[in-house]
């Protein structure tokens, strides 16, 4: 186990935010932030809750009226007197794939989670979690422009989630591995790439390592 561990244990919904505009007004402390998106169906939800040891944390997101939120976990440590302290938030954003929404929807997700992608000042991290056996597909690399065209790009870290692991063989997991590490080497932000099952559990403590060391406090 990953000495972060109890950190992701930690972590509670603080609040929901529905519009970019919203998000300087919404009641959140000036923490940093490390967001997860991904197709819909990639396996989001399924990551973060084997992240935070909390089985239904990140399925509270995909209840009817939150699918199209930014949904913010804060993330806590223990003081010295007992006491916890928010040091950081997971950004749960809502998964893209459109083969069913129509305009008026794709261009609303466009907004938010453009918007949040391309201008949060607080945001230090993404995690993009991707199918193993389907991974940077168009929408993906649309995402990973979005950060690319920010200006503090080089201090934003990508970690590369390759997720269903437990689906590929052998040979089959060294090759999407091999494949998402050559298009990590150039990106314009440091991008770490792992292997990854929910199912399985595996890749863990990897993840949550890779998520603690995105958080300046770490
Ligand atoms: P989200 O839409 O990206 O949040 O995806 P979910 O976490 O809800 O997962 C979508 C589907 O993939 C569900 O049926 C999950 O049970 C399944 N799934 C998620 N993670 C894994 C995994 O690691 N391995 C396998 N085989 N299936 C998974």
């Amino acid at each position: 186990m990953s000495a972060a561990a109890g950190l992701f244990h930690s972590a509670r919904f603080a609040t929901s935010v529905a519009e970019s505009v919203q998000l300087n007004a919404a009641e959140l402390a000036m923490l940093p932030e490390v967001a997860f998106v991904g197709r819909s169906n990639a396996g989001k939800s399924s990551a973060i809750n084997t992240l935070t040891q909390q089985r239904q944390l990140a399925f509270a997101s995909k209840t009817p009226g939150r699918t199209q939120l930014l949904n913010f976990f804060a993330l806590s440590r223990r003081l010295a007197t007992g006491r916890s302290e928010a040091v950081a938030y997971l950004v749960d954003l809502p998964g893209y794939g459109f083969a069913k929404v129509d305009d008026a929807t794709r261009i609303r997700w466009d907004q938010l989670v453009g918007g949040y992608l391309q201008s949060r000042r607080m945001l230090v991290g993404v995690v993009l979690v991707m199918d193993a056996r389907r991974p940077l597909l168009g929408a993906d690399e649309e995402l990973i422009g979005w950060l690319a065209g920010r200006e503090d790009v080089a201090r934003l870290r990508l970690h590369l989630l390759l997720t269903k692991a437990d689906q590929l063989g052998q040979a089959e997991k060294s090759r999407v591995l091999r494949q998402a590490e050559a298009r990590a080497d150039t990106l314009p932000m440091p991008t770490s790439v792992q292997i990854f099952s929910s199912l399985k559990k595996l890749g863990v403590a990897e993840l949550q390592d890779a998520v603690a060391s995105m958080l300046p406090s770490a």
